[in-house]
Formats: structure tokens, sequence, C-alpha cells
């Protein structure tokens, strides 16, 4: 079943788009399942979750943070992860960076832009974000790379709305893109989830991080 979700799922998605398995809340049986299919990058959204998970599964497994990411739990965090994808304030950016700084690694995050309306309350404002690569912060950045952007849609049936939104994630990466033509190796656009992750492609994701279409409903 999983297997079979799995291979379906990249199978219909275009080569240039990377696919998170969502794998939280479920267990580690699970995930070997898509493991064996094929699939090489997981995402988490609790950081204990994913330190019980991460001894259990085979190093070549890319490891993605996707929740709201709390300062107290980003010192665990620190040279266990591929990417952080949920880096939703300045004050979460710079931890980042001392943290890793004193580890002596670099952390690979991406910015979550806030444009939904209602549904999540974290992520950066556009203003925000597109003020913060005009100002060049990430000069002073000594351990974290800044890889892209991440951001949701509305929760909603409105498919207006829904490609709205990611158009919107969509231009802001652009945006800071044009800005910052020398930005290394920023070129990841994270959005859609297993309910319209086809829309987001349409809108140019490269990335995805698909869940329930994979393992089936979570158990909260
Ligand atoms: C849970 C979650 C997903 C996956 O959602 P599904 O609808 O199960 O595919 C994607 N992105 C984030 C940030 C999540 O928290």
């Amino acid at each position: 079943m999983i297997k079979d979700n799995v291979k379906t799922l990249v199978a219909s998605m275009p080569p240039k788009v990377a696919l998170c398995a969502v794998s939280k809340f479920h267990p580690v049986s699970a995930i070997r399942e898509a493991y064996d299919a094929g699939q090489r990058i997981f995402g988490e959204s609790r950081v204990q979750e994913l330190l019980e998970k991460i001894p259990e599964m085979p190093d070549d497994v890319k490891w993605h943070f996707i929740g709201h990411l709390q300062s107290n739990k980003v010192r665990q965090l620190i040279g266990k992860v591929a990417l952080i994808e949920s880096v939703d304030s300045l004050r979460l950016l710079d931890l980042i960076d001392s943290e890793s700084d004193k580890r002596g690694v670099v952390t690979r995050v991406l910015m979550q832009v806030h444009v939904a309306r209602e549904e999540t309350k974290f992520g950066f404002y556009p203003e925000e974000l597109l003020d913060y690569f005009k100002g060049r912060g990430f000069e002073r950045l000594k351990a974290v790379h800044i890889c892209g952007v991440m951001g949701m849609a509305s929760n909603t049936d409105d498919s207006m709305r829904v490609r709205d939104d990611f158009r919107k994630i969509a231009c802001i990466y652009r945006e800071i893109l044009a800005i910052c033509p020398d930005l290394i190796g920023f070129d990841t656009l994270s959005m859609g989830m297993s309910g319209d992750w086809p829309v987001a492609v349409e809108e140019g994701a490269n990335l995805v991080r698909i869940g329930t279409a994979i393992f089936g409903p979570r158990e909260y």
C-alpha cells in the first residue's frame, strides 16, 4: 500500500520535483515501507518524535523538519536534519545560526512565508521577508545556508484561493531571487500537500510535502 502510494506519486510528478514524505505521527514500520520503495526524504514536525525515529532508520535518510520550531529545541535538532523547512522568525534564524556555528556545522533552511489568511499562524509576512533580503541580512549568517522558501495555502475547497496562495508564495520566491541574484544555492520552493500538490507544482513548486496520500490518515 504505502509502497504503491510512493511509486504512484513519484511517477506522476515531473522529475525536477522532490518528494518529502511527511511521516509525522506514523510509526517507523510505515517509514520503512516508503524507504523500501526508494523514498529517502522524510518530514517530521515534532523534535522529540524525530529524534526517536532517526536511529531507527538507515543513515541515508534525509530528514526535513517541517513544524514550528521552539527556541528551546533548536540545539537538539542541529546536525540531525538535512533541511529545516520552517524558519518563521529572524530570532529563530539567528539561534539556528549561533548553535550551528558552535557545533561547527552548516544548517540548511527554508524561510516559511505566511500567505494563507487565517489557518496558519506561523511564517514571515511577505514584506518582512523581502526587507530581510533587501537588507542582505543573510550576509551576517555564519553557519546557516538559506536554500529557499516554504509556504502553505489556505485550507479550503476554494481552488482559486489555493492557487492564488501558491502564486503569492512563488512570487515572493522569485522576487527574492531578483533582489539577490548572487544568492548561491537559493533554489528550493517547497509548497503543496496531499490535497493540493498538483496545483503547487503547476505554480512552480520543486519540493512537495505529502503525508496522508502516502501513509493514510494520522491518529493524533
Ligand atoms: C502535516 C504537514 C504536511 C502534510 O500534510 P498532508 O495533508 O498529510 O499531506 C505538509 N506540510 C506541513 C508543514 C505539515 O505540517
